[in-house]
């Protein structure tokens, strides 16, 4: 059974106050909470196995090297992967899209070839996606975002072409809620022989994922939205695709043999893991994984499914709110905003009764642009989080509105 009270017990933090008032955490899609099993797998880290892997013979280097590669299998099974050799670690989604866009990108697009992504991605999926076609003269094509916050499926069938070489999208959406239909994007992608990269910093975190049955080439995420420490992710990528692009970063490890004037590569995934990596983080994330295999991902998002549409039904009830994104097939976060009262301005009055939310632009200014807004405050919900949490937002928001009504224009 799920157990939500028994879960928020390992999670420390959980009882911090904010003032005088409980902490209610509802920042998730921004970073989640750590369990005191990722915690405690960083101190023991540290306190008995601290070394440098893959490279010293001493005891320490083995136990450390040991537990950083079972923190790949790990990953590895978790999304899926047929094996770990298309598994690298990186610092999060960020980078592993650069590293996609920068050594698969300048390495192979063309000029007049072209790229398309939706008009709802995160800035880390679009702008890396510019700098490539700024360097290599491909062009970017976006599929627009319906008024209920659903990809347009009959523009991306035209916009997915003969010159298409790469389809790049979010698996689900940081504002919107959407989960985006990758397996036909991909699916698409590939009857033109383009590639199709997932962003699944919004999904692996929330819901079971197979890379294998999405169909995907390449997928991202990020450790610290699903429990594991900051300054790590995973960019899983077909090893033959990866095999074929040239290094990301040069550097020690990435290598096999170095002579002055030239340099070979080392073998997948050290040809993509440059330098010293972030070794305790890589191993926490692992202890994520197991701490998510343990509750199962797919009670993980039937807990988050069920608290998103109780949150999305609460809050449309609200006088005035518009809420954002599709009705249905949503994950558990929700975008809103009042009128009359900025984003900002709420989330500082919500910070008062201790409730911690996002407002801004979310890293997604096109998005914002489409909706005809400049920020959107977003609730954002994860495995700890509880109905009674829900009801505590509502109440504020409905008070927040009464305290702005005088100042309405
Ligand atoms: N993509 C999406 C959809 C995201 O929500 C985020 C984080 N907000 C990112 C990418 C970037 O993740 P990171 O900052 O961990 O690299």
């Amino acid at each position: 059974m799920y157990d939500v009270a028994k879960i928020r017990r390992d999670f420390p933090i959980l009882n911090r106050r904010v003032g005088e008032k409980p902490l209610v955490y509802l920042d998730n899609a921004a970073t989640s909470q750590k369990p005191r099993q990722v915690i405690n797998a960083l101190s023991e880290y540290y306190e008995l196995h601290n070394a440098n892997i893959h490279r010293a013979v001493h005891l320490l280097a083995e136990e450390a090297t040991a537990a950083y590669e079972e923190a790949r299998g790990k990953l590895g099974r978790f999304l899926g992967a047929p094996d770990t050799t298309g598994l690298i670690f990186t610092r999060g989604t960020t980078e592993s899209i650069n590293l996609v866009a920068y050594a698969w990108g300048r390495k192979f697009l063309r000029e007049g070839d072209e790229v398309v992504l939706t008009e709802s991605e995160h800035h880390s999926n679009l702008v890396p996606w510019q700098l490539t076609a700024q360097a290599t003269g491909a062009k970017l094509h976006f599929i627009p975002v319906l008024d209920d916050g659903t990809l347009d499926m009959e523009e991306a069938e035209r916009l997915i072409g003969p010159r298409t070489r790469m389809v790049a999208a979010i698996h689900a959406s940081n504002v919107l809620g959407t989960i985006n239909p990758v397996e036909k994007l991909a699916a698409l992608a590939h009857e033109v022989g383009a590639l199709m990269l997932v962003d699944g910093a919004q999904s692996a975190p929330h819901t079971p994922v197979d890379v294998a049955s999405l169909g995907c080439d390449f997928f991202a995420c990020s450790g610290h939205k699903m429990l594991g420490p900051t300054g790590v992710g995973v960019l899983w990528g077909r090893p033959e695709l990866l095999e074929e692009m040239d290094p990301f970063m040069g550097g020690g490890e990435m290598i096999r043999e170095v002579h002055l004037d030239y340099s070979t590569w080392n073998d997948l995934p050290y040809k993509f893991e440059a330098g010293t990596m972030n070794i305790a983080q890589a191993i926490g994330l692992g202890a994520a994984v197991d701490y998510l295999e343990g509750l199962g991902m797919q009670h993980v998002r039937e807990h988050e499914r069920r608290l998103g549409e109780y949150a999305y039904r609460r809050l449309s009830d609200i006088e005035g709110i518009t809420t954002y994104g599709p009705k249905e097939g949503r994950t558990g976060l929700v975008s809103f905003s009042l009128p009359d009262v900025h984003p900002h301005d709420l989330s500082q009055l919500l910070n008062d009764e201790g409730i911690a939310i996002r407002s801004g632009h979310h890293c997604v200014q096109p998005l914002m642009r489409r909706l005809g807004v400049p920020a959107t405050a977003r609730a954002s919900f994860y495995l700890y989080n509880t109905e009674d949490e829900v009801d505590t937002l509502v109440e504020a928001i409905s008070h927040a509105r009464e305290f702005f009504r005088p100042f309405a224009v």
